[in-house]
């Protein structure tokens, strides 16, 4: 996926690409039917749904609690399980994306259960509002300190150069008014500006989904994944697990952990996490019996890379809106509509 030297390499800055198959991708975004596992009413309503679930389910960690929403990102502190390290420690408040990243600001959200209890789902009752931005105690102080300083400052600087991006597109209205957002184009980092880090990047991300995949235990189901995070590790992601990201326009915000996806259509079943804040949406897929599962702009081959490491990247991102409260559903606001009428 590199390219080599060209006329941005003379000044030690390498170009990197994103996956060619991203760039031809003009396929429509897909809806997946979620089960909100906290709710076991809700399943399953046909034979292939509970086929999938059962053989999901078997992919699921000893521990884990389906549907722990409530100790997703605990609010008091406590002394538990770092989701990072693993030791028993005295927990510190960690800011899911990082909180130097603007995600410190009162921003609409909205929960799955209440959307699903709403009677009429056009007109969702209850609204909660997140105050002082999307966070938890769920690190202890070294592992909050050592990410923060490794890879805080770069995932800022990314999600400051998406939002230059962003004011370039046609108004967000216009872009919420089409059926399909579409994709741009990206650069980030040059000669001027030294490059980006997309190692130190993904592995904030991935210190992200540690702390918000609560009971599944990223960090501790997958060592490989704690030593990227916490070492600087240059590994593959373990197989099967795979990391997206989307342009992330809003206007709702998703913290989801790990949780149930199934797509009717297809009879493909997924155990997946998100992180949608904006200017970015993450997807990471824990599991499932897909070979390629549909993720935006992939980003696994960066933890391959040395995250002291910097790069010339040009990658297209698709963009996307936060219009209901399910996981990666990245619809606009007409496409929702429009499939509600259909
Ligand atoms: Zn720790």
């Amino acid at each position: 996926m590199r390219r080599g030297g060209g006329e941005e390499g003379g000044r030690g800055v390498e170009s990197l690409a994103g996956s060619p198959s991203i760039a031809a991708s003009s396929v429509p975004l897909r809806i997946n039917v979620l089960i909100p596992i906290a709710h076991p009413d809700a399943l399953p309503h046909s034979a292939a749904m509970k086929a999938a679930f059962d053989e999901a389910s078997k992919h699921c960690p000893p521990n884990f609690r389906p549907g722990d929403g409530i100790v997703l990102l605990p609010r008091r502190p406590l002394t538990d399980r770092c989701r990072l390290c693993g030791k028993n420690e005295r927990l510190t408040k960690e800011h899911v994306p990082p909180k130097a990243a603007g995600n410190s600001t009162t921003r609409p959200s909205l929960t799955l259960a209440a959307w699903l209890a709403a009677e009429n789902r056009r007109q969702p009752q209850t609204k909660t509002r997140s105050q002082g931005g999307v966070w938890g105690y769920t690190l202890c102080a070294s592992c909050n300190s050592y990410t923060g300083r490794q890879y805080g400052s770069e995932y800022m600087g990314w999600a400051i150069r998406a939002c230059g991006i962003i004011q370039q597109l046609p108004p967000v209205a216009a872009l919420d008014a089409q059926p399909d957002a579409g994709e741009v184009e990206v650069t980030f980092g040059g000669n001027k500006d030294g490059g980006v880090s997309p190692g130190a990047f993904v592995r904030q991300v991935l210190s992200c989904m540690c702390t918000v995949s609560a009971s599944w235990d990223l960090a501790g189901q997958h060592p490989a994944i704690r030593r990227m995070v916490l070492e600087g590790a240059e590994a593959q992601l373990p197989a099967g697990v795979h990391l997206g990201m989307t342009i992330f326009l809003g206007p709702i915000t998703r913290c989801v952990g790990p949780t149930f996806s199934y797509d009717a259509q297809r009879n493909k079943w997924a155990w997946i996490m998100e992180v949608a804040y904006p200017p970015f949406a993450f997807k990471l897929v824990l599991a499932s019996d897909e070979e390629e599962p549909d993720l935006g702009l992939v980003l696994n081959p960066f933890t391959e890379l040395d995250p002291r490491r910097r790069v010339r990247l040009t990658a297209p991102l698709r963009i996307g809106f936060g219009r209901t409260p399910y996981p990666t559903d990245y619809r606009t606001g007409a496409s929702v509509e429009m499939q509600r009428h259909a």
